[in-house]
C-alpha cells in the first residue's frame, strides 16, 4: 500500500528509540539519518527531505521537547507535526464562486486519472447538494468524450460535449460553451475536463493555458498520479509554470506508490492537496486532510476518516435497529447479510481496516484478507431458507450439506460462516450492552 514501506521504516525507527531513557544529540542524529533515508527511499524530493529533516533535528535538540513524553513519543510528536506541515497544514476545502457557476478546471498528464476524477468530483458535489455539469474539453484522446459520458452517467450528472458543427476540435470553445450552458441552465458547478499528453509538451500547456484564460476558473486542479514518484514533482513544476493551478489532486493513492509525490508536491509548488483518489470506483475519493494523512503514515490510525465513511454508508435508523436486535438477542443471519452489504458500500474493506491504529502490525492479515469473502458469504446465506437464517440452531448436518451444494461452497465454509456469525453476534451483544470488544493485538478500539 502507499506509504507502506515508509510507514514501516519510520515506526521501526521510533521503536529503536523506545528503550532509551533520554534523547542524546547522538540519538537525534541517528534517528534523523534514518528518517532521511526512509524519505529518500520513498521518493520524496531531496530538497523537501533536507528541509524536513533539518526542522525535525532542530526541534528534537531544542528545549521545546516535552519532558513528559518518552524519547520515542517526543520524536513521533515532532515528526507528526512536521509531516502535517509539509502536507499543507490545515485542510484546504474546495472554493466556490460567490456568484455561480463555480468553474473547476482539471489539468494533468494523460492517464493521471482526470476523467475518472471528473466523475468522482461530480458525484461527490452532487451528494453535497450541488448541481454540477461536466464539460468534455479533452478532444485529444479519441474516446475521452465517450469516457466522460460514461462516468457522467454513473454519477448521474449531465455532460456537455461538442456537437457536430459546434466547436468540434476546439477545446477552448467547448469549455466556453459549456460554461455558458451552465449559466443558462443554472448548474452551479462546472467541471472542465481537459486533454493530457503522455509527457509534458508545449502545445498541451498552451491549450490548457488558453482554456484557463477563456473560462477564468475558480479552481484549477492539477491531477497527478502518485505512482509516478519523483516525476510527479517535475510534472507539477511544469504545469505550475505553464498553466498554474490552485490545488492538487493526488490519484492512485491506493496503489503501491512509495508516497513521495504526496509528500513533495505541496512543498515544491506551494499549492495544497485538496482531494485524494484511492481507487477506480467513483466513490474511491476523499477530501484530503493533512493531519489524517500524517497519522496514517505514522500508523497512528485514521479514525476520523473511518468514522466519516461509516456515517455515510450506514443509515442511522438502521444502525439503531440493529443495535436493538443485538441487545435483545434477535440478530439473525439476514441482518448479518444486510450488514455485510452495508460494509461493501463502505468501499474497500481492506482500505478501511488499514486506517485503524496499529494496522501496520496486522499487515499480513490484511494482505490475506480477501474481499471476495463477502461475496462467498452472501452466496451461503442466500442458499439458506428464511427459517434457517432466523435461527442457526436449525442447521443440522444435512441442512449444512444442502446449503454447501446450493452455494457451491464446502460444508467447512458453511460451518466457518455460522461459527463466525455466532461469535460476531456475541461480541456485538457485549458492545450493545456498553462493553468494549477486544480486537486481537490491538487492544480496545
Ligand atoms: P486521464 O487520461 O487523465 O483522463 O485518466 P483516466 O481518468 O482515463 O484514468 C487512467 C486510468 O487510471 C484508468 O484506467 C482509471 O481507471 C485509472 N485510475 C484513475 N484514478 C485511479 C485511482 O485513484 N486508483 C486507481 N487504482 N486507478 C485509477
Amino acid at each position: 500500500a502507499t506509504f507502506g514501506t515508509l510507514s514501516d521504516r519510520l515506526t521501526q525507527t521510533f521503536k529503536n528509540l523506545r528503550t532509551k531513557g533520554k534523547l542524546t544529540p547522538a540519538d537525534v542524529d541517528g534517528t534523523v539519518r534514518e528518517i532521511r533515508r526512509a524519505l529518500l527511499d520513498a521518493d520524496v524530493a531531496l530538497e523537501v527531505v533536507k528541509e524536513f529533516t533539518g526542522k525535525v533535528r532542530e526541534r528534537a535538540l531544542s528545549d521545546e521537547v516535552n519532558k513528559a513524553l518518552n524519547p520515542a513519543q517526543q520524536v513521533v510528536q515532532i515528526v507528526n507535526e512536521e509531516l502535517v506541515a509539509i502536507l499543507g497544514g490545515q485542510q484546504r476545502k474546495l472554493e466556490f464562486a460567490k456568484k455561480p457557476p463555480t468553474v473547476i478546471m482539471l489539468a494533468g498528464l494523460q492517464g493521471a486519472g482526470k476523467t475518472t476524477l471528473a466523475g468522482k468530483l461530480a458525484k461527490w458535489l452532487k451528494k453535497e447538494g450541488h448541481t454540477p455539469l461536466l464539460v468534455a474539453s479533452d478532444l485529444q484522446r479519441p474516446n475521452a468524450v465517450t469516457q466522460l459520458q460514461v462516468v457522467g452517467e454513473q454519477a448521474g450528472v449531465p455532460v456537455f460535449a461538442p456537437e457536430p458543427g459546434n466547436g468540434v476540435g476546439d477545446p477552448v470553445k467547448v469549455a466556453k460553451n459549456g460554461v455558458a450552458e451552465a449559466e443558462r441552465k443554472q448548474y452551479d458547478v462546472v467541471i472542465v475536463d481537459t486533454a493530457g499528453r503522455l509527457g509534458i509538451d508545449a502545445e498541451l500547456m498552451k491549450q490548457a493555458a488558453n482554456i484557463r484564460k477563456a473560462v477564468d476558473p475558480d479552481e484549477v486542479l492539477f491531477v497527478v498520479d502518485a505512482l509516478t514518484g519523483q516525476d510527479a514533482v517535475n510534472t507539477a513544476r511544469a504545469f505550475q509554470e505553464g498553466v498554474d493551478f490552485t490545488g492538487v489532486v493526488l490519484t492512485k493513492l491506493d496503489g503501491d506508490s512509495r508516497g513521495g509525490a504526496a509528500l513533495s508536491v505541496t512543498s515544491i509548488t506551494g499549492r495544497p492537496i485538496i482531494f485524494a483518489s484511492v481507487g477506480e470506483g467513483l466513490d474511491d475519493f476523499e477530501p484530503f486532510h493533512p493531519d489524517r494523512m500524517a497519522s496514517r503514515i505514522l500508523d497512528l490510525g485514521d479514525i476520523l476518516t473511518l468514522i466519516e465513511q461509516a456515517q455515510q454508508a450506514f443509515d442511522e435508523e438502521e444502525a439503531l435497529k440493529v443495535a436493538e436486535k443485538f441487545r435483545t438477542d434477535s440478530f439473525t443471519l439476514d441482518d448479518f447479510l444486510g450488514q455485510m452489504q452495508q460494509l461493501k458500500k463502505m468501499g474497500s474493506l481492506k482500505g478501511m481496516l488499514g486506517m485503524l491504529p496499529g494496522a501496520r502490525g496486522m499487515r499480513e492479515q490484511l494482505d490475506n484478507f480477501d474481499e471476495r469473502e463477502i461475496t462467498r458469504t452472501e452466496a451461503i446465506i442466500q442458499s439458506m431458507t428464511p427459517a434457517e437464517r432466523q435461527n442457526t440452531k436449525l442447521l443440522n448436518g444435512s441442512r449444512r450439506l444442502r446449503i454447501a451444494k446450493g452455494s457451491g461452497m464446502t460444508v467447512t465454509d458453511v460451518n466457518q460462516l455460522v461459527a463466525r456469525f455466532e461469535q460476531a453476534a456475541k461480541m456485538m451483544k457485549t458492545v450493545a450492552k456498553g462493553g468494549v470488544p477486544q480486537v486481537p493485538g490491538m487492544g480496545p478500539i
